[in-house]
């Protein structure tokens, strides 16, 4: 089978997803990795044991986007870049009728809100065309749905609450920075949390709601903080028996402490400032200051542990279920040269354009990764360096 595949944006997340498409020529026999900055795409070519095709391009300029895809041709578009390029990646699959990958859904530049609606709009084109578009293809969302999915199938009737925990045990040495997009990074963190109960959505302010959790695996106990995360959304549409969904992500004193004077000053605000005769957004110049995520490979050390935790009912019993993996961060460097939350967001968004390639995910229209038969996504995670486990608390 002869599969080409464009990868659109050359940081973390593209370098692991190129990386690891490399590795597979049976699926992904032609690759080229396209981003604004060329030298980038050129960099993690040079690391690779066999050879792609590189290209500038301004994912935002649809007549670009389109001009290169009548070039090189492919069969499907991975969108490594930001949220913001989401619609204007997906406007030249329409026009070109090219498959569509991404791992965080649409956000607007001037607003700090992300929801499914507007990429869900595409919905009728994608079908009229007879093309299809896997969202969300990362690890949270990504695997997180296909893990509910999984868990769904085999060991529940009916899921009623589902905790997606995300722990980033790992320590990278550095007074302050995030393991990916800054910028994304801190408009989520730092948004109203929010969460699913009883067919309703509660808010409550920013990392206002904390509990402790034990880890697996020797990380054991850690603080995790409510958010919103995109995945719910999904879940509860796929799912409507949830009676409570939330999302929980741990962070350290340090990076809270370091936050909240940065949001105490306003370094983290998206309205423009006047400087100078320039207009400047905060976020972005404090994207600026702190250290690239690509540069954190090297430095840091630990694991993360990403899981769902699961209750709900099976044969007329109550049942409680957590399904995780565990990354080592040097173990993603050794392998790709980065660390653990890169790789996995890039393992997985490998892995859906492999499902819709070889045609084992297939549809025409705009989906979400739980929407699928999740057990051979499943089974590649274990093969392609995510392997899962699982626990049964109560059955
Ligand atoms: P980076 O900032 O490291 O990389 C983004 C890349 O996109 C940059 O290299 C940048 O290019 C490129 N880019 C930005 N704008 C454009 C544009 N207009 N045209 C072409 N290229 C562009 O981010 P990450 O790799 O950390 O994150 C990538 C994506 O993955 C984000 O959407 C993030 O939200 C998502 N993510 C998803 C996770 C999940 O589990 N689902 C977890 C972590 C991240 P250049 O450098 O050339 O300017």
């Amino acid at each position: 089978m002869a599969n080409k595949v464009l990868i659109i944006g050359a940081g973390g997340v593209g370098q692991v997803v190129t990386h690891k498409c490399s590795t597979v020529p049976e699926v992904f026999s032609e690759i080229m990795l396209a981003s604004r900055t060329v030298s980038k795409c050129e960099k993690i070519a040079s690391k690779l044991a066999r050879p792609i095709k590189t290209a500038r391009v301004d994912a935002d300029n649809v007549p670009e986007l389109v001009a290169l895809i009548h070039s090189f041709k492919p069969d499907c578009i991975i969108n490594t870049a930001l949220p913001y390029q989401d619609l204007h990646i997906m406007d030249a699959c329409l026009e070109t009728g090219t498959d569509y990958i991404d791992t965080a859904n649409y956000e607007p530049v001037d607003e700090a809100k992300f929801c499914y609606k507007w990429q869900w709009e595409y919905h009728e084109r994608f079908r009229e065309k007879g093309i299809m578009a896997l969202l969300g293809s990362g690890f949270d969302p990504g695997v997180t749905n296909v893990f509910t999915a999984y868990a769904r199938k085999h060991h529940f009737d009916e899921i009623h609450e589902l905790d997606i925990i995300d722990c980033n045990a790992g320590d990278h040495g550095q007074p302050f920075a995030t393991n990916f997009n800054p910028e994304i990074n801190i408009r989520e963190v730092s948004a109203k949390g929010r969460f699913y109960e009883n067919g309703t959505w509660k808010e409550t302010g920013p990392l206002s709601v904390s509990r402790v959790y034990d880890f697996p695996d020797g990380i054991g106990n850690k603080k995790i903080y409510l958010m919103y995360h995109e995945e719910l959304e999904s879940l509860i549409k796929h799912f409507p028996e949830i009676k409570r969904a939330r999302f929980w992500m741990t962070f350290s004193d340090n990076y809270l402490k370091h936050l909240e004077v940065l949001q105490n000053v306003g370094m983290t605000s998206i309205e423009p400032v006047e400087y100078k005769g320039q207009r400047i957004v905060p976020l972005q110049f404090l994207k600026a200051l702190l250290p690239d995520p690509g540069s954190l490979g090297p430095l840091t050390k630990g694991k993360t542990c990403i899981g769902c935790h699961v209750k709900g009912i099976k044969d007329g019993r109550e049942r409680e279920y957590y399904i995780f993996n565990i990354c080592s961060h040097e173990a993603a460097y050794k392998e790709v040269g980065s660390q653990a939350i890169s790789y996995t967001t890039g393992v997985p968004a490998m892995i859906g354009a492999m499902m819709l390639l070889t045609g084992t995910w297939r549809g025409a229209g705009v989906f979400n990764m739980e929407e699928f038969d999740p057990d051979p996504f499943m089974d590649k995670l274990n093969k392609h360096g995510l392997p899962w486990k699982e626990i049964f608390l109560k059955e």
